[in-house]
């Protein structure tokens, strides 16, 4: 078990690979077939969402544990402030420890559709930087990440606002980052030399999604706010009816995404292949 934070003092790229639990009522053998696959993969760690509420939280601590024991790389278990309260944290950190997991992505989370207002406002963390802060002090044997937006959090007044808060999540105890997805790199430079500017020192890992389906693409964008350019709706327009020729050309656009990341000195590569290791498996073979 290593803790991931060393992991980008070593002057390596740090690779790594987003992947989700299943959900509660779901049985959890196909999932943990197909992690089983990142075995020989072996990227530097895997990360295992949290639905924000609970929604797929059951499953969530078995697949992390899973993936300790049976895949063999370290685990980067997502948290979220929304549907975690102080004393629920406290006791799922023990439960990560005894699985021989230290490192959590404190996230604020979304508000779930069915959340009333006042169970949103009542919860004991407001933000990420609150849990980060709370955690480094009550467990301190734990390396906490944030997240970060090269395009900007949508809730963010301006692109300043949003970095003078990331600053906070950074000084309140988030050792490295993770970004949300973009398909723009000049967004992701820009975010760079902003946090250069505001004396952010934490290494950053890119995060990228394939788009390999053309049906994927509203769904992500509606989720994570991230803008589409030009040369990726190129791509859509060009290929997106045949679904092989969308998935070659969408590891494809990722994988240039990641050789310019690359020559830029980037920290770490995040790929949101969300449980789909012949997708990493093409990608890495390329870019490591
Ligand atoms: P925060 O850091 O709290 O930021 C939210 C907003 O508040 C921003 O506008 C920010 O500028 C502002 N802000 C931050 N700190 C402060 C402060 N101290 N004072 C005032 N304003 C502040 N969601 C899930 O539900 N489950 C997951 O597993 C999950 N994984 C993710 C993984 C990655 C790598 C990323 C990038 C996102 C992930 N998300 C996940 C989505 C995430 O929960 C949402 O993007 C959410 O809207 C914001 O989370 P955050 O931790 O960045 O929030």
């Amino acid at each position: 078990m290593s803790s991931i934070k060393e992991m980008y003092k070593s002057g390596k790229t740090v690779f790594s690979c987003e992947v989700f639990p299943p959900k509660k009522d779901k049985p959890l053998e196909p999932v943990m077939e197909k992690l089983r696959e990142f075995k020989d993969i072996a990227p530097d760690f895997l990360s295992v969402t949290y639905g924000a509420g609970g929604s797929n939280a059951g499953h969530a601590v078995e697949t992390a544990s899973f993936i300790r024991r049976e895949v063999g790389v370290d685990v980067l278990s997502h948290i979220t402030s929304v549907g975690f309260s102080k004393e629920k944290l406290d006791s799922s950190l023990d439960i990560f420890r005894e699985n021989g997991i230290e490192n959590v992505l404190a996230l604020r989370g979304d508000r779930p559709k069915d959340m009333t207002d006042e169970e949103y406002d009542s919860r004991d963390f407001f933000h990420a930087s609150d849990m980060a802060e709370h955690i480094k002090k009550n467990h301190p044997g734990f390396t906490v990440a944030g997240a970060c937006y090269p395009d900007k959090h949508f809730e963010a007044a301006s692109y300043e606002e949003d970095i003078a808060n990331l600053k906070k999540k950074v000084d309140m105890g988030c050792s490295f980052l993770i970004t949300q997805l973009f398909f723009d790199n000049d967004k992701f430079y820009k975010m760079r030399d902003m946090m250069d500017r505001a004396g952010i020192s934490a290494p950053v890992s890119a995060g990228i999604m394939p788009i390999t389906n053309a049906r994927m693409l509203g769904t992500t964008v509606t989720l994570s706010g991230t803008s589409v350019p030009k040369s990726l709706s190129d791509v859509i327009a060009r290929y997106g009816e045949n679904d092989d020729d969308m998935k070659k050309a969408g590891i494809e656009y990722a994988t240039d995404q990641i050789k310019d990341l690359l020559s830029h000195g980037v920290d770490g590569i995040h790929l949101y292949v969300m449980n789909k290791p012949d997708t990493a498996r093409a990608i890495f073979s390329e870019v490591r």
